[in-house]
């Protein structure tokens, strides 16, 4: 892909409901109109490689608000009824929607209450979460801030850089004073082997790039660098059921 081909927003139905959106970090369910803002970032190599980030239609940031309108105008996803009726919300949200700039941290969960945000289980007492400063609305419309929680892998498998987020996290938790530099200590070789295992993978695909892709050759890189097909491929399903390998890949990988 050369740097002019730049990729195209899309909005489109959520073909599962593995996407997270980027504005509220919740879940984007199968069916549910998303849209795809497509960004640009940097691979080891230097190249520049366009991806896309996920968003439920209601939070597409401020920047991108009317190029989503006017694509939904254009396609027929929605009725132009529709399409109305999200404008005005879209408007309304963006005036009462507050500035979510504190970032999430980690702590040690008190009792047994709170469930994670992304995969809607229990967080036990005295397992990590993350906590993050959220305002949340209410049954009744009200509107308090408040945190959402997540496990600690469930939020960092959530996030495109991983291993960025998981430092920042860390750092916040210092900060606050919550954790002690031990804890952190623990925490953090607790994760590295898995961190490890990823970036190796990770580089094999990298190194791939943007060649036409195949399983073969895959394997056959992953031969060659001495690292499991097992958690190539592991790697390899995560990015294709996030968005971030870009369309050519996806579709030849799913011809195969
Ligand atoms: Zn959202
Ligand atoms: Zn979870």
């Amino acid at each position: 892909m050369s740097e002019e081909e730049k990729k195209p927003l899309i909005t489109e139905l959520a073909k599962s409901s593995r996407s997270s959106c980027r504005g509220c970090r919740n879940k984007i369910n199968k069916g549910d109109l998303r849209a795809g803002i497509p960004f640009k970032f940097t691979i080891e190599s230097g190249k520049e490689v366009f991806s896309y980030g996920y968003y439920h239609i209601h939070c597409v940031p401020k920047s991108h608000q009317d190029e989503v309108l006017h694509l939904l105008e254009k396609n027929d996803l929605v009725t132009k009824n529709e399409v109305f009726e999200i404008r005005k919300n879209i408007i309304q949200s963006a005036s009462d929607t507050p500035k979510l700039d504190e970032a999430p941290f980690l702590e040690v969960s008190k009792s047994s209450r709170s469930s994670c945000r992304l995969c809607e289980s229990k967080l036990l007492k005295d397992e990590y979460r993350v906590a993050e400063p959220s305002k949340i609305e209410l049954s009744d419309g009200r509107v308090i801030s408040g945190h959402k929680y997540y496990h600690l892998n469930c939020f960092l498998d959530s996030q495109k850089n991983s291993k960025e987020i998981f430092s920042s996290i860390i750092q916040e938790s210092l900060r606050r004073n919550i954790l002690t530099p031990e804890t952190i200590e623990n925490i953090k070789s607790s994760f590295y082997s898995t961190f490890k295992e990823e970036d190796s993978a990770s580089l094999v695909l990298r190194i791939i790039g943007e060649t036409p892709i195949s399983i073969e050759i895959i394997k056959q890189k992953a031969k060659e660098m001495n690292v499991n097909f097992n958690i190539v491929e592991k790697v390899l399903k995560q990015r294709l059921e996030k968005g971030e390998i870009f369309e050519p890949q996806l579709n030849h990988f799913q011809k195969l």
